[in-house]
């Protein structure tokens, strides 16, 4: 067993820290033990240190798997710089200098070496040369597609286990849900790893979701007093990250789009200048910000809706890694559930994609404590609301919703249950709308009774009234809505139905956004 004493001088002389962060001590000792390990700590955590650490006190080599090609020289110089003797091995190295590379290894000059999973095959050749202690595989995730950026290359890394058996593996990752972390020790055949689960609580981010109408008008707002602070908005197009970066520009800020249709060249030099501080906000794909370690990021905005809370758990994580207080934003909006549901649909596993989105729908619907539903997604039971987001710095007012209920519903009965939102909406206002007439609903008797409430406030309360298990949307027969039986007992047994006040929350929204 190492000393306790030689731990903290090496995190003192390599990292420059005086003590360690939660978990990362009891992960190391785990280490050293010659366990296999799984790590699941957020973003900005500390989780390099559970392997450099170690890698630095153990005899031979450590192996660390990493994605990030792209950012592998950056990682390598980095631990360079603080005197760590790290290497990296890819397919872009010529014979001669993987040669080099084997010679070091044999001098034992070599304490990290990252690969790359798509480089697996140079790997036995370093077990030769190397003698490798410990393999560290990061951004585990990748290698299930249960996860949410599932990478084939990924899936050849049980490989590891199997053919070295002895060396043991410490497999990192910010996101994984309970299913996921299963599947990663299956797939890493690692089924007996001790399982290490960071709090995911970032109690320094703020939480907040908006209607996604007239964003850039909210995202201007938003932006007005925070000159000179680096942000990150993520959008769901190579399009609008163009676009938005462009209209950010036109206001005097120093936007770039990020996407993976710039150049390999122009990719690096967009995410450099964000680190240092020269560009202040990136417009991206969620290709953008992986890996990358920049503490000051003082806020994230998701343009438009994540398709799963991992996702979108992991690129808030990435604001406010210095623990200061930083804001997030999620723009919600229906026309992006609807496109993220044809995704989900054609994708292979549409089940568990559709069941991962319909959280996250909930998620920025909901009307309770969101990090309470944030923290519960991840296995984290938490007793108190947080008081930093923005349902408990505005809770809602409920009133008692009876009749408007039994108006939407006996409108949705009318239409037959053969109509989406917009129409059901429509009807209820009275609107003049071709689409209409045609169909000839200005005959129905539900038409224009409720032509004083606003379309998007009856868009608000129709989302309450599915969420609350009263409409059910038909994703498979064109967005109809559809009632269920606990709609009867509102239309035919009066039952109550608690509604809560979007009105008032639309108003407080405003208010802060022009704060
Ligand atoms: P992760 O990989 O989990 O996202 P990192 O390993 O990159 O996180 O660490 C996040 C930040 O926290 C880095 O800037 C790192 O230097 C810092 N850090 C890690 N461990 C400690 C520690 N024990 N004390 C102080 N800072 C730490
Ligand atoms: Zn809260």
């Amino acid at each position: 067993m190492i000393e306790e004493i030689r731990l903290k001088e090496t995190l003192k002389e390599y990292f420059g820290y005086d003590s360690f962060r939660p978990l990362q001590r009891q992960i190391i000792d785990s280490v050293f033990k010659g366990n296999d390990n799984l790590v699941i700590m957020p973003t900005g955590g500390g989780k390099s240190i559970c392997f450099q650490l170690p890698a630095l006190l153990l005899p031979g080599v450590t192996l660390v798997i990493s994605p990030l090609i792209a950012l592998m020289k950056d990682q390598v110089d980095g631990l360079k710089a603080n005197g760590i003797p790290a290497a990296f091995l890819n397919s872009s190295q010529t014979e001669k200098e993987q040669q080099e590379l084997f010679s070091r290894l044999d001098k034992k000059e070599i304490k990290l070496l990252y690969v790359a999973p798509e480089s697996l095959q140079y790997v036995d050749p370093v077990f030769q040369n190397g003698n490798i202690d410990l393999i560290a595989i990061d951004e585990a995730h990748c290698i299930s597609s249960w996860g949410h950026d599932f990478r084939p290359a990924y899936t050849q890394l049980g490989y590891l286990k199997n053919r070295y058996p002895s060396t043991p593996v410490i497999a990192l990752t910010a996101t994984a849900d309970k299913a996921t972390r299963e599947d990663i020790c299956r797939q890493l055949n690692i089924p007996s790893a001790t399982q290490h689960i960071a709090s995911f609580d970032r109690e320094n981010l703020s939480l907040e979701v908006r209607p996604g109408n007239k964003k850039f008008e909210q995202i201007y707002s938003f932006l007005k007093n925070r000159r000179r602070e680096s942000g990150i908005i993520y959008c769901l197009s190579r399009k609008n990250t163009e676009e938005l970066s462009a209209k950010l520009q036109a206001k005097g800020f120093n936007a770039k789009a990020y996407h993976a249709g710039l150049s390999h060249a122009e990719r690096v030099q967009v995410q450099e200048e964000f680190i240092n501080d020269q560009t202040e906000i990136i417009c991206a794909t969620i290709a953008f910000g992986m890996g990358i370690d920049k503490s000051n990021v003082r806020w994230v905005i998701h343009y438009n809706l994540p398709k799963n809370l991992e996702g979108y758990y992991q690129e808030i994580g990435r604001a406010g890694r210095d623990g200061l207080p930083s804001s997030t934003l999620l723009f919600h909006s229906y026309a992006d559930v609807l496109q993220l549901q044809k995704f989900a649909e054609n994708s292979g596993n549409s089940e568990v994609q559709l069941a991962k989105l319909e959280r996250m729908k909930q998620y920025s619907e909901a009307l309770s404590c969101r990090r309470r539903i944030l923290l519960s997604y991840f296995g984290e039971l938490v007793e108190q609301d947080c008081g930093n987001c923005d349902v408990c710095k505005n809770p809602p007012e409920f009133f008692d919703g009876t009749i408007l209920a039994q108006k939407a519903l006996s409108t949705i009965f009318r239409l037959k249950e053969e109509e989406p939102i917009s129409m059901v909406i429509d009807v209820l206002r009275g609107s003049q709308n071709s689409h209409v007439f045609e169909k000839g609903y200005q005959e129905l008797s539900t038409y224009g009774i409720a032509s004083d409430v606003a379309w998007r406030d009856w868009q608000q309360y129709l989302i309450q009234l599915m969420n609350q298990g009263y409409v059910e949307i038909a994703f498979h027969d064109q967005n109809k809505l559809k009632l269920t039986s606990l709609a009867k007992k509102v239309l035919f047994e009066n039952e109550k139905v608690r509604l809560a006040d979007v009105v008032h929350i639309v108003k407080e929204k405003e208010k802060s956004v022009t704060k």
